[in-house]
């Protein structure tokens, strides 16, 4: 028995969750991702699985955003008690996201009670830090290229994804016996594998290591965020350049809510860059996001994940991630401080679609004035803040309350960690030869129409938009 149930991602960019069963009552979860966005799509993360949680044995994730791990509290407040499969860097990373989403599901809980905007009374965070912990007991790690054998005849072996620190994509393969003979049938058993893409990163990142070519597999399961669009081609840092050059002539704040795992990171080397070339003063720069501060360490201990050297984090005159206007804030104390700071600065905090986290207190502070530029360095997921700005809202809710926007709000689009169109005909192109079906997940269904079209055409390939919910069996193919 092989099947696929598709319980996230499937017309949305968040929520990522796969469900494969390999038996009557047993199988392998794939991501177990928050839905995020607006209430419709927060509110998902309420209903039941479909599924029985105690059929989930193996959980195995491609990495550590929190639309692909930020579930996995609840899944374990529900009964979940199986094993949970990374990378090494995969999982420190993702003990930061899981433990911040509970501490931010506590605080929205206890915010929204104490100004009564909830239209939940009381309202209850989804799990808390309890359950995050109680999470993180039942982590494994798994290196890259090499197999790890589950139950029911089931394997698995990562590949390079390039998207963020630890990132993968997952070539799963089921060796099933014909016609429900045991293994030692005399019928020859066969084996069936899917391809998870996870996020695919791009073809030339900033200075993570690129994703890998994908393995043969005769299912791929790929994601379709920028589906519909192709990454113009500029330098990142040029780009950068000439947003900060507009900070300095308006004297202006600098807003950039960003990814706390590597987008911050991203940013701070592109700045370093700058202010090496002698392009940009020492602007006083702050990360403020505690997360951003912990994930900035962890590329020392994961040197093999990137180009950066290790000798090159260790001085401080060449450390790409550090420079001597940059601080970063730790206390909520020191993040109030900047309330009072004056332009030319640059303040980088998470999250990166303004759902929460310190850049909410930043956002309701500046976006009413002028001389506040606020600048999306990444995807923004629909009825996020992040996506209402960058729409050009004239006026936002935070905390309840109305902010007008007089910000001058832009967009960084070469910072993406998603491959484009292109990139990911490129990288479906390398596989050997064509899957008996390709899944498009992980994209708003208007991207992932367009390039169903475009690899239909160009590669002849049967492509599948699945919904919510909706279960295939593999072994009909
Ligand atoms: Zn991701």
């Amino acid at each position: 028995m092989l099947t696929i149930q598709f319980l996230g991602a499937a017309g949305q960019v968040t929520g990522s969750k796969y469900f494969l069963r390999t038996a009557t009552h047993r199988g392998v979860m794939v991501d177990c991702g928050l839905f995020q966005g607006g209430h419709e799509l927060r509110a998902m993360n309420w209903n039941p699985l479909p599924i029985q949680i105690s059929d989930i044995a193996n959980l195995v994730l491609t990495h550590a955003h929190l639309d692909h791990t930020g579930y996995i509290p609840k899944l374990v407040k529900s009964g979940f008690h199986g094993q949970v499969w990374c990378t090494p860097a995969t999982l420190d990373v993702t003990q930061y996201i899981i433990r911040d989403s509970a501490h931010l599901q506590e605080e929205d809980a206890l915010h929204a009670n104490r100004h009564k905007f909830s239209r939940h009374k009381p309202a209850l965070p989804l799990y808390v830090t309890e359950d995050a912990e109680k999470a993180l007991g039942f982590f494994h790690v798994q290196d890259r290229h090499k197999q790890k054998t589950l139950p029911d005849n089931v394997s698995f072996e990562y590949s390079n994804a390039g998207h963020i620190l630890g990132s993968c994509s997952v070539r799963l393969e089921k060796i099933e016996a014909p016609n429900g003979l045991g293994m030692n049938g005399n019928q020859q058993a066969k084996a069936i594998s899917i391809l998870f893409s996870g996020d695919l990163g791009r073809e030339k990142p900033i200075y993570l290591k690129p994703r890998e070519a994908p393995p043969q597999a005769d299912f791929v399961v790929c994601e379709s965020t920028y589906g519909d669009r192709l990454h113009q081609n500029i330098d990142p840092t040029e780009e950068l350049y000439d947003i900060v050059k507009d900070v300095l002539a308006r004297n202006a704040v600098l807003l950039i809510p960003a990814f706390a795992v590597d987008r911050a990171q991203e940013l701070i080397f592109c700045l370093n860059t700058l202010m090496r070339e002698g392009k940009i003063p020492a602007i006083p720069t702050f990360v403020d996001s505690p997360m951003a501060t912990e994930v900035t360490s962890l590329y020392e201990k994961y040197t093999q994940e990137h180009t950066i050297s290790a000798e090159e984090l260790k001085e401080p005159d060449k450390n790409p991630l550090s420079f001597p206007s940059l601080k970063f804030t730790q206390t909520v104390d020191d993040s109030k401080r900047l309330n009072d700071l004056k332009g030319p600065a640059i303040i980088i905090s998470a999250s990166g679609m303004a759902t929460g986290g310190r850049i909410m207190h930043h956002l309701f502070n500046r976006l009413s004035k002028p001389e506040t530029i606020v600048l999306f360095t990444g995807y923004q997921a629909e009825e996020t803040l992040g996506r209402d700005l960058m729409n050009g809202a004239k006026t936002v809710t935070i905390f309840g309350e109305k902010v007008p926007v007089a910000a001058k709000v832009m967009t960084l689009t070469n910072f993406s960690a998603h491959s484009d169109q292109r990139e990911i005909l490129d990288w479906l192109k390398q596989m050997p030869k064509p899957p008996k079906r390709l899944f498009l997940t992980h994209g708003e269904d208007s991207a992932r129409t367009i390039l169903k079209g475009v690899i239909e055409k160009e590669l002849g390939w049967s492509v599948a938009m699945p919904k919510l919910n909706e279960v295939v069996d593999l072994l009909t193919f």
